[in-house]
């Protein structure tokens, strides 16, 4: 059983310290990643800080044209957000696309960020795991490897990241605003927020240990007339991308002025890559296009014993994405 104190803050200096006041500390707002760790067995905080009364909740407009979204504000107060819907369909579709409604009710934007992967030895605290206990192995890589990545892993763990909010994040190119201690803020690109595992692959992100998230920052540019969520999974609903797609698209006719693509499922992180996108820019939107972005996008993916079926799924997914993006009445991605 964990034996755990809990304390409630109230401003957000006031939380960074009572977390700081312990090494083990952990903040809680949703709870709804946070409590299943804390059912298997996988963490141990000594104190629970809970931050759900912090005044986090405000989506607002920014003077740069974009929007920012409070740390608390919950998923699905997100995804029903005019605005959201309105500007960055993408977004609103990959959140909808995530868990189960009562789970998009609780579970708030920061918390999305700093979800842990669903790799099952991850959640079996009886075998080793690298990500849970540093140094003890990676039972996934001759083990069980269907879900596990195919882009960006390491022989330390090749465990992917389970968020779809967070691939429409990084296609959006979202900013991430974290306050520290002594009343110090800073902000992260989406895209240099989570890690590769490499030899560390128990820290996820690059959030230090005394930072909690405020805010996400949108830019201007929301892709409302061209863009798709794209996911693939083992069953309708209520479960994590096999692979998945966020495609934003800026088109002059059928030539490509601007497209962001983003994949999950994949990797430790949301996987892009801005070189690979660079070369779309200014070619016409047809099949061969995207199947040589698709193979530029995944040079380097390697398969493991049970996931080789990902590298051929992924490159179909870019293409639908990229089909349905185009479709400027898209309504539904293929699931
Ligand atoms: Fe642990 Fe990562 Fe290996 Fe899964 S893939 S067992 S999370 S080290």
């Amino acid at each position: 059983m964990n034996r755990f104190s809990y304390t409630r803050a109230t401003a957000v200096p006031q939380a960074i310290d009572q977390h700081r006041a312990n090494a083990t500390a952990a903040f809680i707002a949703g709870g709804t990643n946070l409590v299943d760790l804390l059912r298997e067995d996988v963490t141990h905080p000594a104190v629970l800080v809970d931050i759900n009364r912090l005044p986090l909740r405000r989506i607002e407009a920014t003077d740069a044209g974009g929007l920012k979204i409070g740390a608390l504000v919950t998923n699905s107060a997100l995804a029903y957000d005019d605005t959201v819907a309105a500007r960055y369909p993408l977004l609103a579709k990959a959140i909808l696309a995530g868990a189960s409604a009562q789970i998009r009710n609780v579970a708030t934007v920061g918390g999305n960020l700093l979800q842990r992967t669903r790799c099952h030895y991850f959640y079996d605290a009886g075998t080793p795991c690298n990500k849970r206990e540093p140094g003890t192995g990676c039972p996934a890589l001759a083990g069980v490897n269907r879900i596990h990545a195919i882009l960006g892993a390491s022989e330390q763990c090749i465990a992917v990241h389970p968020s779809d909010m967070c691939v429409a994040l990084a296609a959006l190119d979202a900013t991430v605003h974290v306050a520290g201690s002594g009343n110090g803020t800073r902000t992260l690109p989406f895209a240099d927020f989570h890690r590769l595992p490499g030899d560390t692959p128990h820290i996820d992100s690059n959030l230090r240990d005394d930072e909690l998230i405020t805010a996400i920052e949108l830019p201007e540019e929301g892709f409302a007339a061209h863009h798709a969520y794209v996911k693939v999974r083992d069953r309708a609903s209520y479960a994590f991308a096999l692979v998945s797609a966020a495609v934003g698209l800026e088109l002059d006719g059928d030539t490509i002025v601007n497209a962001h693509c983003a994949l999950g499922g994949v990797a430790h992180k949301p996987w892009r890559d801005p070189e690979a996108e660079a070369v779309l820019r200014g070619k016409r939107l047809e099949a061969a296009v995207v199947r040589d972005f698709a193979a530029m996008l995944l040079r380097g993916a390697q398969a493991r014993r049970d996931n080789a079926f990902k590298i051929e799924l992924a490159a179909r997914v870019i293409a639908r994405a990229f089909e349905l993006a185009a479709q400027r009445s898209f309504e539904e991605a293929a699931s």
